[in-house]
């Protein structure tokens, strides 16, 4: 049951890079009538300003500071805006998704976009997709999700998304990189990727985005 009315309920989605979240989470979002909150973008974002401005990465304090410095903006039409600059592509690009995983390993800058992240819900609904969502940002969440699907056709997704964008990637590269973030996700000792035990797995690996979320609608009830 969830705890609040339907205007405010917190719907989290958790889960492994490429598992179908961010589609997910937008088209359950819109089908709902709540806001969408992409807590990967707000890593990709510090991530994005401490590579431009020459942030020490091997620096725990450094990447703090610039988390904590940072102004981002995430509009509700998508954009992502960090230091008034528009990074919407900008963060998916291949330098900052090899870097972003040591960004968000450092526990101040989780705790800051955490707060960030709280601060969103205060003003009403959304649905919130990430990593930590229901075990450490929303554990009160109304409802809780956990997507996955096997590496390789996470993988597929990826390279068929950067194809799209009009960018060049291999499937040997991209699934490298996939069980690389996993291992690192999953290893790492600031709120690491995992089930939450109230939470429902949905494995997406044979269900193609209208399924997945008609997945998520079906459980989804006053
Ligand atoms: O979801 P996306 O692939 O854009 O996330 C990029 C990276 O940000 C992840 O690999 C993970 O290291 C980090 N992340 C996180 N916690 C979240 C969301 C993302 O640590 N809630």
């Amino acid at each position: 049951m969830p705890r609040r009315p339907k205007s405010r309920w917190i719907i989290t989605i958790d889960g492994p890079a490429g598992a179908g979240k961010s589609t997910a989470a937008r088209s359950l979002a819109n089908d709902l009538g709540l806001r969408y909150l992409d807590t990967g973008a707000m890593y990709r974002a510090v991530t994005w300003i401490a590579l431009r401005d020459q942030v020490d990465f091997s620096s725990d304090a450094a990447l703090e500071a610039a988390a904590k410095a940072l102004r981002l903006d995430m509009p509700a039409d998508g954009r992502v805006v960090a230091a008034g600059v528009d990074v919407t592509r900008d963060i998916r690009n291949a330098e900052v998704t090899r870097n972003v995983s040591r960004v968000a390993a450092v526990s101040g800058v989780r705790r800051v976009m955490v707060e960030r992240q709280r601060a969103f819900a205060v003003e009403g609904g959304l649905v919130a997709e990430g990593r930590d969502m229901a075990t450490v940002v929303f554990p009160d969440a109304d409802f809780k999700f956990y997507l996955d699907a096997s590496p390789t056709e996470r993988a597929k997704r990826r390279v068929q998304e950067i194809h799209e964008r009009g960018g060049e990637a291999s499937l040997a590269d991209v699934e490298a990189d996939i069980r690389r973030r996993d291992a690192y996700d999953s290893s790492r000792e600031a709120s690491p990727l995992r089930r939450g035990t109230d939470t429902l797995y949905v494995d997406t690996t044979h269900l193609d985005p209208r399924a997945v979320v008609q997945a998520l609608l079906e459980k989804v009830v006053d």
